[in-house]
């Protein structure tokens, strides 16, 4: 391939950045960074152009995004196995979702560059003890210890590493053969084989087969059986990392953020006058912004016209994430007047961040009732508008986990503490997003 992305030349503006690291030493965080620099990029930005076409399609009905992943990936959780889990429940639930609905589902993963996070409390307090919250692993460890809690640039340069070796392993698993349509069975396997989602999701795979061998019998076996796209997101939290990452394509002289090929601003980070969202005006990936329900209708048309002025199909991304309870009061007002104002843009819900609680055990957790009922409500929503749902954002992970509750698999409040393993939000586990696919394909055929 010719390296058409050639080393940064771009100069940024001095904004104000929220959620950025304490760096304790300016000379160790210029040493990462230009270590980053000249490091090679991770994404082309032909298959950002690509994702964005196949984000223009879901802005208009004629696909459905998939994003899912961890809230914050872990360098410890980085392995062959993990991430197989993980791109195997995508794949599942992308199969339910296609078959039920026979739409193209553009399939991205929350993964190969998710190391950062926000928080409510740049500070955590335990037992009278004060320390730098946990900001991802990029940034420092999550053990409540002060040398490690110390965020270290070098950990800017491990992150970028270790997205390149998921990465690495998600193209050979989705180009080399793991992801072929035949395989359907296979991502099936171990203990959500039994799980009541699962043998709904077998007896599917069984349809699927016997319609693959039959188009086999007649002489078709297109290569779009055999391989998948799959895209890498994460959110773009670290100004000083997207922007070292951040290259001008040769081929067209325009800046791509070659860290991952689809970049989201998150709640927090959203003000129309800082540093995250003039980052993301200028880079040529589809970039995404959450949308929260204290957004005004107007601040988002305002944000719509700075991220889209040229009114792209599939360059703006709106994840909204409004909590079941407000969801069908919040959201029409602001699809209403984002609709109005003629910037094209894909809507996704995101159901899981406006539904966090507290378990009576102490856990943070997310009710999967609520859950549902939050993309339900999106759904009703733009089929009241005549507007497109465009996808959903899940964080899951491929593990047995018990860190949401409910679903058919029972998973209780008093069951949190068995395997409550994640480094922040808690996820659905896989057989919760099997039966979460299920119902969004069901909402998809009734659209
Ligand atoms: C997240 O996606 O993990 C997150 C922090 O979301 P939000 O910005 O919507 O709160
Ligand atoms: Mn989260």
């Amino acid at each position: 391939m010719s390296p058409r992305i050639s080393a940064p030349a771009i100069t940024w503006p001095d904004l104000p950045a929220l959620q950025q690291p304490p760096w304790p030493d300016a000379q160790e965080l210029d040493r990462a960074v230009a270590e980053l620099r000249v490091l090679p990029p991770l994404v082309f930005a032909g298959e950002c152009d690509q994702l964005m076409q196949r984000l223009a399609a879901a802005s208009v009905g004629q696909a459905f995004v998939l994003m899912g992943g961890d809230c914050a990936e872990t360098f410890e959780a980085n392995t062959a196995d993990s991430i197989r889990a993980r791109l195997q429940t995508v794949l599942q639930m992308s199969v339910i979702l296609t078959y039920a609905a026979s739409l193209p589902i553009v399939k991205v993963g929350r993964l190969a560059g998710q190391y950062f996070k926000p928080r409510s409390k740049p500070i955590e307090v335990r037992d009278g003890v004060e320390m730098t919250s946990y900001l991802g692993d990029a940034v420092n460890a999550i053990e409540f210890d002060a040398g490690l809690r110390r965020p270290d640039a070098q950990r800017l340069v491990r992150a970028y590493h270790a997205s390149a070796s998921a990465l690495n392993l998600v193209r050979a698993f989705t180009q080399g053969g793991y992801a072929d349509l035949r395989q359907v069975h296979a991502w099936n396997q171990d203990f959500v084989r039994e799980s009541l989602a699962g043998q709904r999701y077998e007896a599917m795979a069984a349809d699927i087969d016997r319609a693959l061998s039959f188009m086999h019998a007649c002489g078709a076996n297109p290569d779009e059986f055999q391989r998948v796209e799959f895209y890498a997101a994460h959110e773009a939290l670290s100004i000083d990392y997207e922007r070292a990452l951040t290259r001008i394509d040769s081929r067209t002289g325009l800046p791509y953020d070659v860290s991952g090929h689809f970049l989201w601003i998150g709640e927090r980070t959203r003000q129309l006058d800082a540093a995250h969202v003039h980052f993301a005006s200028q880079i040529r990936n589809p970039v995404g912004v959450k949308v929260g329900p204290t957004a005004s209708p107007d601040e988002i048309v305002e944000l719509a016209e700075i991220l889209n002025p040229e009114r792209i199909p599939g360059r703006l991304t709106l994840i909204t994430r409004m909590g079941a309870g407000a969801v069908r009061d919040v959201l029409p007002g602001i699809v209403q007047k984002v609709d109005a104002c003629g910037v094209p843009v894909v809507w996704i819900c995101d159901p899981m961040h406006g539904n966090t609680r507290e378990a009576t055990t102490g856990h943070k957790t997310r009710l999967f009732d609520d859950v549902i009922d939050e993309v339900l409500g999106f759904f009703e929503v733009h089929r009241n508008l005549g507007t497109f749902p465009g996808g959903i954002h899940i964080e899951l992970t491929g593990d047995d986990v018990t860190e949401c509750v409910g679903g058919t698999g029972g998973v209780l409040e008093g069951n949190l503490g068995d395997r409550y393993e994640t480094a922040c939000d808690p996820r659905l586990n896989r057989e919760q997003s099997l039966e979460l696919a299920f119902l969004v394909a069901d909402m998809l055929i009734k659209r």
